[in-house]
């Protein structure tokens, strides 16, 4: 089965040719650490095993491993120095920081701060999505990777707004940062850099299967989804959102699968050779066998068929074999660009920049 890399993939594969080398370095460097790794908390293991619980040894081990145990080290590694999670209020309580080190992944490193019941899982599922725009997390985070973060959590424990994301990548060589701004475009936010560009690449409005969407929550191929990976692009909506075709086609079908897709629209595009899936909606406007023409509404956005937050799945199959998925983001027919925060709106920007930076500073 095919399946689409993220919308990165051309710039990742252009890089990987120059750093093959670093590559085999950093691989060779990967697993050395995580032998290290696993020798370490074996040994910080043995030590909080053995130690009365008042002698404060414990929290120096979990500090600074390598001024603590001897651990023997070839000279090319550098010691992991797992940064102590610094949460911090700002203003009210429901806003925090946290800065770390990747230690194994994402998750297993953000569920080592906070636990479970405060929804590390989910947590760490928001800061993925958010960083698919900058690398191939499966193939590019490596051990040591830092990453300053600072979030909203939203009504219940699952949910968050990451609110600034700063990532240091070894194999980059850079640091990538994401602010959340909102004050334009109809409240239609998004994340952009420092410089005001955004992260994100959206289809242009003509193209769009959606106009207004609160973010983009999952790409093709995304295997956080499950077994082969997500087959279709996911848009954070409100109920009621209005969902259009963004070609001229055919309905081939409507409300099939209720259950597991919800109420849905296929779409057939003989001319472009794909097949387009509308799942998850409120209600349906199109029939069988009735033409559409490229931009008409042909639906609502809903939270249909199996499904645990408002959004709309919008999917590219080649209408020849269906398993062959296409991204939007790269898909030739779908002109895609991303935002630039507008002028009168810079300074506020800019504001929120250094708020966000000040937390994680103060933390
Ligand atoms: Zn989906």
């Amino acid at each position: 089965m095919h399946i689409p890399a993220s919308s990165l993939s051309d710039q990742h594969i252009q890089r990987k040719n120059k750093f093959r080398f670093g590559f085999v370095f950093l691989f060779i460097v990967s697993v050395g650490l995580n032998i290290f790794l696993l020798f370490f908390d074996q040994q910080n293991n043995a030590a909080v095993a053995s130690l009365p619980q008042d002698t404060g040894i414990v929290s120096q081990i979990s500090v600074k491993p390598s001024e603590v145990l001897e651990v023997p080290q070839p000279a090319t590694i550098k010691p992991v120095s797992f940064t102590v999670p610094s949460g911090r209020a700002l203003e009210s309580e429901a806003i925090h920081s946290l800065n770390f080190k990747i230690r194994n992944s994402l998750n297993f490193t953000v569920c080592r701060m906070i636990t479970r019941e405060n929804g590390c899982a989910a947590l760490s599922a928001h800061l993925g999505r958010l960083m698919v725009w900058f690398m191939d997390i499966k193939k590019s985070m490596r051990n040591g990777d830092s990453i300053d973060v600072v979030y909203q959590q939203l009504e219940g424990p699952e949910q968050f707004k990451i609110l600034k994301l700063s990532y240091k990548s070894q194999l980059f060589g850079k640091t990538f940062e994401a602010y959340y701004f909102d004050e334009f475009d109809h409240g239609n936010g998004g994340y952009f850099d420092s410089e005001g560009k955004e992260i994100a690449q959206r289809i242009v409005e003509a193209q769009s299967p959606i106009r207004h969407y609160i973010e983009i929550t999952s790409l093709p191929g995304d295997f956080r989804k499950g077994v082969g990976g997500h087959s279709g692009t996911d848009f954070k909506a409100k109920v009621g959102t209005p969902i259009y075709s963004g070609f001229a086609g055919k309905v081939t079908r409507a409300n099939w699968n209720v259950r597991a897709n919800g109420y849905c629209v296929e779409i057939d595009h003989p001319k472009l050779g794909i097949k387009t899936l509308y799942l998850h909606l409120s209600r349906v406007k199109v029939k069988r066998g009735q033409t559409i023409q490229a931009g008409q509404q042909i639906a609502e956005s809903g939270n249909t068929g199996r499904t645990f937050a408002p959004h709309l799945h919008y999917e590219i199959q080649n209408r020849k074999n269906r398993k062959t998925i296409y991204n939007p983001f790269t898909f030739k027919h779908h002109k895609s660009y991303t935002r630039n925060i507008p002028p009168q709106h810079y300074q506020s920007f800019q504001k929120t920049v250094k708020l966000y930076s000040s937390v994680i500073k103060e933390s």
